[in-house]
C-alpha cells in the first residue's frame, strides 16, 4: 500500500507545532506495517540544505502562474516529495509568515500549489511514483481532495482522507481568489468551499474527502458542536459517519527520559531521584531559586487557545503559593510582554524564555515536576504525553485529547493507584488555583505523587496502536475504490 501524505511541516525538516510530529513520526509506524508513505512537502529556503541534492521527478510549466519542479529526497528514514518553487517558498520568515510574524499574503497560493501537486501526482501525472492514497494534513494540503474530486477519473477514483489537527485554522480567504485556483465553479458552493461568501481551504477538503480524522477521538465528538467546531459543526455532523478520531502518538526514540542527550541526567521510573540534577541545570538557565516546592513548566505558543491569558492572570497568585513556574514560548506580543513583566515582578520564582527551543523542552520536562496546559480546546495536545513519559505530571483543562489522555489525581483514582495527573474543569484562574491547590497537596505526599509520575511513565501513547487504526482506516477506503 503507498501513502502520499501531504503536509506543510515535518519534523525532523521543519516544525512550528504538533503537525510536524506526526506528519513525521507517522510514516515510520505505517512502515512497521508494511506501508509505504512518501512525504509532499513544500521545499522552504530554510530546509534546502536538509534536503540535499534530490532526483527530478516532475516538472510543472504553469503552477499558478510558475514553474515549479517535483524532487524526490531521503531524509533519514523519511521519503520525501519536495515542491520546489522558488517565488513561492524561497523567501525570509517560517513557513506560512514573514519574519515579522504577518501571514504571507499569498499562502493561497502557496499551499493551493501543494495541494495542486498533491492531486496531480493522484492523477498519474509523475510517472515513477503512484499513491493508492492521498492523505492530506490541516488546511494547508486540504484542498488536495478538491482539486481530485474535480480531477481525471484516476484522481477520482483515489481514495483521500483530510485529518484535523486544529479546526481553528481553516485556510480562509477572499472570495475573489477563486478564480485563480483553477476549479470549475461548481466548486464555490455549500457543499464545496464556500463558507460564509468566503472560501476556506479547510471546508472544501473536508467536504470532498472521502474520509475525515481529527487526532483524540473527544476531539471528534466536540467538533461537532457549535464551541468546539468553529463554524465547520454542520458539516462535522452532516459526515460524522466518515468522521473518525484517534489519538497522536509520540517517538518513543525522541522522548526516552533513559537516553536523550539533551538531559544533565538521564533517568528511569526506578531512578527518579536524578530528575533532580535536571532541576539544578533549568534552576540556572532560568535564574529560580532553589526549593522545595513544585517547579511547573510551560511549554507552548503563547496564545489564548492554551489559556495563557489565564495563567497569566493567576500566575502572582501561583507564585505566592510557594511553586515555582519556568515558562518556554512564543507567540502573542502581548502575552510575551505580561509574562516578562511579570517575571520581573516574581524574580526567582518565575522564569521566562520566548524563543523556540526543542533540546530546552526536552529538558524541562525531565527537571520539572509537572506541566501546565490550561487549554481552551486542544486536539490531541503532544506536550502532556511527552510530561507523561518523563514524570512530569500534566496539569490540563478538560478538552479534547487532554481528556483521552489524562486519568485525573481525584481521591477515587488516587486510591486505584490509576491517575496520571490532574485535570481542570474550567479554564478560568479560580479552577487553575484549586488544581494547583491539589497539586501541592499531592506532591507533599511523596509517595503518591512518585505512584502518579510512575503510571504516567509506564502509560503507553506509542505509535503503535494509532498506527493500527490508521491502516485499518486506509484499508477500508481503498477496498472502497476497489483496488483491493
Ligand atoms: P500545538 O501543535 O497546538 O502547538 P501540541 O501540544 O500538539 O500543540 O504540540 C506542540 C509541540 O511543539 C510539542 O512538540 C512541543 O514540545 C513543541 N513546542 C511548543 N512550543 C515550544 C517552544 N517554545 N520550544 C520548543 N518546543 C515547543
Amino acid at each position: 500500500m503507498k501513502i502520499l501524505s501531504v503536509a506543510s511541516e515535518i519534523y525532523p525538516i521543519i516544525k512550528t507545532g504538533g503537525l510536524a510530529d506526526v506528519a513525521g513520526a507517522l510514516p515510520l509506524a505505517l512502515a512497521k506495517h508494511g506501508i509505504e508513505t512518501t512525504s509532499l512537502i513544500p521545499a522552504y529556503s530554510a530546509i534546502l540544505p536538509k534536503l540535499g541534492k534530490g532526483k527530478e521527478i516532475h516538472i510543472f510549466k504553469d503552477l499558478f502562474g510558475y514553474e515549479a519542479k517535483l524532487l524526490r529526497h531521503k531524509v533519514g528514514e523519511l521519503d520525501i516529495i519536495a515542491l520546489h518553487c522558488a517565488p513561492l517558498f524561497e523567501r525570509m520568515g517560517g513557513p506560512y509568515n514573514d519574519i515579522n510574524g504577518a501571514d504571507f499574503s499569498d499562502n493561497w497560493a502557496r499551499f493551493g500549489a501543494l495541494a495542486k501537486a498533491a492531486a496531480e501526482i493522484a492523477s498519474g501525472a509523475v510517472k515513477t511514483y503512484a499513491p493508492d492514497l492521498v492523505h492530506c494534513h490541516d488546511w494547508q494540503a486540504a484542498l488536495a481532495p478538491v482539486y481530485m474530486y474535480f480531477g481525471n477519473e484516476r484522481a477520482k477514483k483515489t481514495p483521500s482522507i483530510v485529518t484535523i489537527h486544529n479546526i481553528a485554522f481553516q485556510g480562509r480567504f477572499g472570495f475573489e481568489i477563486f478564480e485563480n485556483l483553477g476549479l470549475p465553479q461548481e466548486a464555490f458552493d455549500i457543499d464545496g468551499l464556500e463558507y460564509y461568501g468566503d472560501l476556506a481551504f479547510l471546508k472544501g477538503g473536508l467536504a470532498k474527502a472521502w474520509a475525515i480524522n481529527t487526532v483524540s477521538p473527544n476531539y471528534a465528538q466536540e467538533i461537532k458542536t457549535a464551541e468546539f467546531g468553529m463554524g465547520l459543526e454542520g458539516l462535522m455532523n452532516a459526515r460524522s459517519h466518515e468522521l473518525h478520531g484517534i489519538i497522536n502518538g509520540i517517538d518513543y526514540n525522541i522522548w526516552n527520559p533513559a537516553t536523550d542527550k539533551d538531559l544533565t541526567a538521564p533517568f528511569n521510573h526506578n531512578l527518579l531521584s536524578n530528575r533532580k540534577q535536571n532541576r539544578v541545570t533549568l534552576n540556572e538557565i532560568f535564574g529560580l531559586k532553589r526549593s522545595k516546592q513544585p517547579l511547573l513548566c510551560v511549554i507552548s505558543r503563547l496564545t489564548w487557545q492554551k489559556g495563557m491569558d489565564v495563567l497569566i492572570d493567576a500566575i502572582d497568585d501561583i507564585i505566592k503559593m510557594g511553586v515555582k513556574i519556568a515558562v518556554l514560548g512564543s507567540g502573542d506580543a502581548a502575552l510575551e510582554a505580561a509574562l516578562m513583566a511579570a517575571r520581573n515582578r516574581n524574580t526567582g520564582s518565575l522564569g521566562v524564555k520566548i524563543g523556540y527551543d526543542e533540546a530546552l523542552s526536552h529538558l524541562m520536562q525531565g527537571g520539572c515536576d509537572g506541566i501546565l496546559i490550561p487549554s481552551r480546546f486542544e486536539p490531541c495536545g503532544l506536550t502532556q504525553l511527552y510530561g507523561l513519559r518523563y514524570g512530569c505530571v500534566p496539569i490540563v483543562a478538560r478538552k479534547g485529547g487532554l481528556t483521552d489522555t489524562i486519568i485525573d489525581a481525584n481521591e477515587a483514582a488516587l486510591n486505584a493507584g490509576v491517575a496520571t495527573g490532574f485535570q481542570l474543569d474550567n479554564v478560568t484562574k479560580f479552577d487553575l488555583l484549586r488544581a494547583i491547590e491539589r497539586v501541592k497537596h499531592v506532591f507533599s505526599r511523596n509517595k503518591d505523587w512518585a505512584k502518579i509520575q510512575k503510571n504516567g511513565m509506564k502509560s503507553d501513547f506509542s505509535w503503535e496502536k494509532s498506527a493500527q487504526k490508521y491502516v485499518e482506516i486506509y484499508r477500508g477506503l481503498i477496498a472502497q475504490s476497489g483496488k483491493i
